[in-house]
């Protein structure tokens, strides 16, 4: 994703105080505040060890950069994971071309949880990695693949391990756990061509015009990118107040209630361009991002990010914790 045209605080703390909205109550303030302290914390367990594992079986193929042969592995190792749980599993695999005039073989991966039912929510995230650490410190290593340990298999470990759990959460609602491919391919610095944002969210752009059933649609999108670094924050991203403020307010007020406030502070953080803009601007589904925000970080999200050492070693299993977590509440409270 790109980041980050950091705008001022005008969308400051616009999304507290949705819990009355999704309970359906007019209430005062003061009530909603005590109904939040009072909201019942999920008793199934979003498992730390489980989600770390799945981020190292990813990693374990190599860097999952579109056309290789590390790609296709994972790509049929989610498949067969998703299948195991029980999921209804449906692959979308067309050729797109990329800025570069390459034609990438693109393979978005929808694992569904009670298909039959018209009432859903989508959870998503990107599994493709980025073919070049582009911003690493080391400039000999810009054209190396990222491992992307947290840019990638973070929010796609978040997806399986919440797959795992769908059946003990029992959501009222059909779940969708979307993996896009080609999300990471915009071009890099030294190139040419392009057009600058839509080089980039090959995969969910593709969805978000052809979605995997005719006429999908879905209550709202919760999309998880780089929820997996040591001391991650996820402050409120902009095109997500933008487009889905009340799903903001939704979720940060879950982190809260499961007991992981200190990971989502209520606070505005800058605008990134990723799978939930097309999400939100094409296939009109209200859809926020759950992603790093650190002021001091520059552009970067992280010290990791598009470098070589997006790795294995450089994951949290805690911040997995705290957004799976976040996200089985999220799920639970549906009604
Ligand atoms: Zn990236």
């Amino acid at each position: 994703m790109i980041k980050n045209i950091l705008k001022s605080g005008a969308l400051l703390l616009l999304a507290v105080g949705m819990l009355a909205a999704c309970k359906g109550k007019t209430t005062t303030a003061e009530t909603e505040n005590a109904e939040s302290v009072a909201a019942k914390q999920c008793p199934v367990v979003f498992s730390a060890d489980s989600a770390m594992a799945y981020v190292e079986a990813q990693c374990a193929f190599g860097p999952r950069v579109p056309n290789s042969e590390a790609h296709r592995q994972c790509g049929d190792y989610l498949v067969n994971e998703f299948r195991r749980q029980g999921l209804t599993v449906i692959e979308q695999k067309d050729d797109i071309t990329a800025w570069d005039g390459k034609v990438l073989h693109n393979r978005n991966i929808i694992a569904s949880y009670k298909p039959e039912l018209t009432e859903r929510i989508l959870v998503c995230a990107h599994w493709d990695c980025r073919p070049w650490a582009d911003a690493d410190k080391d400039e000999s290593r810009h054209r190396d693949p990222v491992m992307g340990a947290n840019d990638g298999a973070s929010g796609v470990a978040v997806l399986l391990e919440l797959g795992r759990l769908l059946s003990q959460i029992d959501p009222k609602v059909g779940v969708d756990l979307i993996c896009f491919d080609s999300e990471d391919y915009g071009r890099p610095y030294w190139a040419e061509g392009g057009d600058g944002s839509s080089d980039w969210c090959l995969g969910s752009q593709y969805w978000a015009r052809r979605p995997h059933v005719e006429g999908y649609t879905a209550r709202y999108g919760i999309l998880l990118d780089m929820v997996g670094g040591e001391g991650a924050r996820f402050h409120y991203e902009g095109y997500s107040l933008q487009y889905a403020q009340p799903i903001v307010g939704k979720v940060w007020n879950a982190a809260h209630t499961a007991g992981f406030g200190e990971y989502f502070p209520m606070r505005d953080g800058g605008y990134v361009t990723d799978d939930h803009v097309p999400l939100n601007e094409i296939a009109q589904i209200p859809t926020i991002d759950i992603i790093p925000f650190s002021r001091d970080a520059g552009s970067s999200f992280s010290p990791h990010w598009h470098t070589v050492n997006d790795t294995p070693e450089n994951i949290a299993p805690a911040t997995l914790r705290a957004v799976g977590q976040t996200v089985v509440q999220v799920l639970w409270e549906e009604q």
